[in-house]
C-alpha cells in the first residue's frame, strides 16, 4: 500500500499512481475540470483570466488543465487561454503569439543569411584566389 499526502489538501490518502492526490480533491478536480470545459464551450473566446473570475478556480489550475492536455481549445483561434512565453500575450495554443514565433524564425533567418552572406564571401574570395592565380601562372609563364 502506497500511502501519501494529498497535494491539494495534505490529507493522507492511499496512493493508487499518478497525480499524488486523495479521492476528494480528484473528484473536486475532475467536477472543475467539468466546470471550465462547459463554461468554455459556452464562452468560446473567454480569457483565462475571465474562466478564473468566473468560475472561482485559480489560474494556475486552469492551465495545468491546459498542460496536461485535458483541456481541449475550442475553435483554437478565438480562444485565448495561454500566454506567449516572450511577451505575454494572449495566444490560443503553443508557447508564442503569431509576432515572438516569426521573430524567432526571423532570427533563424538573420544567422541562416549571415551564414550564406560569408559563404558566399568565401566562394568570391575563392574566384579573385583563381584569378590571382592565373595571372601568377601567366607571369611564370613569361619568366621561363
Ligand atoms: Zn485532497
Ligand atoms: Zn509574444
Amino acid at each position: 500500500m502506497d500511502v501519501r499526502n494529498c497535494k491539494s489538501c495534505g490529507k493522507i490518502f492511499n496512493h493508487l499512481g499518478g497525480y499524488p492526490i486523495c479521492p476528494t480533491c480528484k473528484k473536486k478536480d475532475e467536477e472543475d475540470f467539468q466546470r471550465v470545459k462547459d463554461y468554455l464551450y459556452d464562452n468560446p473566446k473567454a480569457s483565462i483570466i475571465q474562466v478564473s473570475n468566473e468560475l472561482e478556480i485559480s489560474v494556475r489550475r486552469i492551465k495545468s488543465y491546459l498542460r496536461d492536455e485535458r483541456l481541449e481549445i475550442i475553435g483554437s483561434e478565438g480562444n485565448m487561454l495561454l500566454e506567449c512565453e516572450k511577451c505575454g500575450k494572449a495566444i490560443s495554443s503553443g508557447r508564442f503569439c503569431k509576432e515572438c514565433s516569426s521573430s524567432v524564425v526571423d532570427s533563424i533567418r538573420a544567422t541562416t543569411s549571415q551564414m550564406s552572406k560569408s559563404m558566399m564571401k568565401d566562394r568570391e574570395n575563392e574566384r579573385e584566389g583563381k584569378k590571382k592565380g592565373s595571372g601568377m601562372r601567366y607571369l611564370n609563364r613569361k619568366d621561363r
